[in-house]
Order: structure tokens, then C-alpha cells, then sequence
């Protein structure tokens, strides 16, 4: 079957008034950059309050279908076959042929449902969706008419052209990018901080990203790693801002200063404190981690307090409350999952303690970094002015 059309259904369009044409205008706009990266010259238009994309005379219908399942706001989307409109007889018969090719032999329930567009059409809605019903009937013996709940409903809308669908493919949901701000994603190799960014992003924010990479103790490799994550969350997100800072000098020497057991958390407290400098700097509204309560020592509940201190944007913790396998499961729809578990070392897993403290105090650790006052502002200074900055996607 070819279809020449989708059309496109956005829920959280309960938004009114203003807001709604700004939703609907960054809908429209991230599904042309969408459409764009695939061969084809897709027309994408807003009509009388519906979305519709029409599609060229050829093209890939799967690769269209997983482009639009990209686009954040997208709830449904359902693939219409046009006809010319030659009169109540033929598109009648046009319904049944489009019944015949899609379902042929169909012996379920179903019911017609109209809506005209065209309201100068000389039947009412609910004269032609029972004609059609009839028509139906007589041509699928077997099946049966159910208008609460149907097993198919055979959409017509009378436009310009007869628009026929009965397909509903399911959308990401969520609002398109474009409609929320912007915020910074600490992003390393692992499972949870792309799925953070995915999550976040899904809200309509647009994102930027935060690697710390800590040479020679982690590789290429894993810089590589974090490159494509990065890519495959822009394949959502858009474009990505990523910023790849070089931790060693700082890691080396808060290891050389502080006690062992605190290191991860200081260590954490300045990637907070510098990933929070590249989001004031490009106007962030806030910063993003992969962090879930007790998942492992830095992010029991103390431990995410003594991180959270030093920042003063707001820290969106979106998996806060998932177990491992929720995220994971997230991770494999978004293709995220098997880059994040490639085994290459990440700064993190290389510093860390035999046992790490589980409930920092505030005040100690305070102290701890006290003991950094020589040279820390310089090798800040230095980790902002060598950071590598890679446009994603
Ligand atoms: P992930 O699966 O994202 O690696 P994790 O369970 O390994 O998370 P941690 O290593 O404690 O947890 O990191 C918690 C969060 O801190 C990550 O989700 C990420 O947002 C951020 N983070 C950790 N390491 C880095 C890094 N090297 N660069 C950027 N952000 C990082
Ligand atoms: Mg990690």
C-alpha cells in the first residue's frame, strides 16, 4: 500500500492560546529538520489545527516513520492514503478498496468515523460515516459494526482531497525541542547520564553536554565512547554542544591532597562547579546528571547533598527514582545501551577509593578542600581554558 500522507496527532496541546502556536511552530520545525536528513522532499503544513506531512512520490517509508518517532511532541502518527474527491459514489468506493488492500478479508469490528474539513460537503459527517459503514458491510460479510469500542476505525476526512487512515504508529511524545530552554548534561561513558539527557530533552529542552576526561588514566577510546553517545542522544536532541574538559591535572591533585575516601565526592563537587561555568556562559538554565538515589556511594542521599552545594543552577536528576533495569530499559529503546557498557574506564573508576565515604559531611569535606587553596584556582583556570569543544550532529 502507498500512502501519501501522514498525519500527525500532539497531545500535550492542551496548552492554549499563545503557547500553543509556539508548541506547534518548533513541532513543525523539528519535524522539517527531521525529514531533511532523509531523501525526499517532505512537505510538512499546519491545517485548520491538524499536522500533515506529504510525502514525495518515492521514498522509504520506514526510515520516514523512525525520523518522525525522533521528533519529541510527536504522539501519533498515522499514514493516510489521499483520493481525489469525484463525488460521495467514488469515495465510497475508494473507502472499500482501502479496506480491501489493508485488511483484506477483514472479519473484526470496526467503525467509520468522518470529519469534514470541508463543511460546505452536502452530507453531514454522520450520513457519510454510516453510507461507508454500510458500504463496508456489504463488501467484508463477516464483519461487524461496533462504535464504542471498535477493533479498527476507518478514519475519512473530506478535505480539498478524501484523506483515508486507519494506522496509528506510536510517537515519542513529549514537546519538541526548542520549546523549554536549555540546559548542561554531565555526560560520561556510562548507562544513566544519556538516558538523563534523553529524558530532559524530551521536556523540549535543548541540550549541551559535559565530558570530563582524565588522560593518559582514560583513553581515546572512552572520549570516543562519549562522542557517540552524545551522537545518538543529538539523533533526538539535536544538535549537541559538547565539551570536553581535561580533568587529570585536578583529579592528580586532590588525590595527592584530600583524604582517599573523599575523593569521589570532591571530585564531584568540581565537575558540578566547572560544568556549571559552561552553562552560565552559554545560558543554561540548569544542569543534568545520570544520578539515582543510592546507586552507588557518591549518590546516596548525603552524597547528592554535598554535590548538589556548590551549585547554584538547578540540578535535574531525571532518573532520580529508577532502579538500574528501568533505566536500562530506557537505554535499549533509545539505542543508547550497547555504547554505554563498551568497557572502557572512565575518570571516575580509576580515582576511586576502597571505601568511599557514604555520608559526607558537609563540613568536613569543606575542609578537605581547604587543603587544595595552594593551586586550585589555577588548574580551574587551566581545565576551562583547554576544553575541547565538539559540535554534535
Ligand atoms: P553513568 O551511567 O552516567 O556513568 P554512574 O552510575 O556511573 O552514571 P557516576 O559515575 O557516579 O554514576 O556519575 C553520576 C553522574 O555524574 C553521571 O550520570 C553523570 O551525569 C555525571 N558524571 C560522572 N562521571 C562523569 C564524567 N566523566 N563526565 C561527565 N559527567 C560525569
Ligand atoms: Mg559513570
Amino acid at each position: 500500500m502507498i500512502f501519501h500522507a501522514f498525519l500527525i496527532k500532539y497531545a500535550e496541546i492542551a496548552i492554549k492560546g499563545k503557547n500553543r502556536y509556539l508548541f506547534e511552530d518548533a513541532l513543525l520545525k523539528q519535524m522539517r529538520i527531521a525529514l531533511s536528513k532523509i531523501e525526499g522532499d517532505f512537505q510538512v503544513t499546519k491545517e485548520q489545527g491538524r499536522v500533515y506531512v506529504f510525502c514525495p512520490e518515492e521514498y522509504d517509508f520506514e526510515e520516514t516513520v523512525e525520523a518522525l518517532q525522533r521528533v519529541f511532541g510527536i504522539v501519533e502518527i498515522c499514514p493516510v492514503v489521499i483520493y481525489e474527491d469525484h463525488g460521495f459514489e467514488q469515495m465510497a468506493q475508494d473507502a472499500v478498496s482501502y479496506m480491501q488492500a489493508r485488511y483484506p478479508g477483514y472479519a473484526g469490528t470496526f467503525k467509520v468515523y468522518t470529519r469534514r474539513a470541508k463543511k460546505s460537503y452536502p452530507m453531514t459527517s454522520m450520513e457519510v460515516s454510516a453510507e461507508i459503514g454500510g458500504r463496508i458491510l456489504d463488501a467484508f460479510p463477516e464483519a461487524t459494526v461496533d462504535v464504542h469500542e471498535p477493533q479498527l476505525t476507518l478514519s475519512v476526512e473530506i478535505r480539498e482531497k478524501i484523506y483515508v487512515y486507519s494506522d496509528s504508529i506510536e510517537g515519542p511524545g513529549g514537546m519538541p525541542i526548542g520549546t523549554n530552554g536549555k540546559a548542561m548534561l554531565l555526560l560520561s561513558g556510562g548507562i544513566d547520564s544519556p538516558v538523563a539527557g534523553y529524558m530532559i530533552a524530551k521536556r523540549g529542552v535543548k541540550i549541551e553536554a559535559v565530558y570530563f576526561h582524565a588522560p593518559p588514566y582514560t583513553s581515546e577510546r572512552a572520549k570516543q565512547k562519549v562522542v557517540d553517545l552524545a551522537k545518538l542522544v543529538a539523533r533526538y536532541s539535536g544538535p549537541i554542544r559538547l565539551h570536553v574538559v581535561n580533568f587529570t591535572d585536578i583529579q592528580l591533585y586532590i588525590y595527592d591532597q584530600c583524604p582517599h575516601d573523599e575523593l569521589t565526592i570532591i571530585m564531584r563537587r568540581y565537575m558540578m562547579r566547572i560544568a556549571e561555568h559552561f552553562a552560565q556562559k552559554d545560558k543554561c538554565l540548569g544542569l543534568i546528571t545520570g544520578e539515582s538515589i543510592g546507586q552507588v556511594a557518591s549518590q546516596t542521599m548525603q552524597s547528592l547533598a554535598a554535590t548538589n552545594e556548590v551549585c547554584t543552577l538547578p540540578v535535574y536528576r531525571p532518573v532520580i527514582g529508577f532502579d538500574k533495569q528501568e533505566i536500562v530499559e530506557i537505554s535499549r529503546k533509545i539505542n543508547t545501551f550497547e555504547t554505554s557498557i563498551q568497557p572502557f574506564e572512565d575518570c571516575c573508576t580509576i580515582f576511586v577509593a576502597k571505601h568511599p565515604v557514604t555520608k559526607p559531611n558537609l563540613n568536613v569535606i569543606r575542609r578537605s578542600e581547604e587543603k587544595l587553596a595552594e593551586k586550585i584556582d589555577e588548574l580551574m583556570e587551566e581545565a576551562l581554558n583547554t576544553t575541547e569543544i565538539i559540535e554534535i550532529g
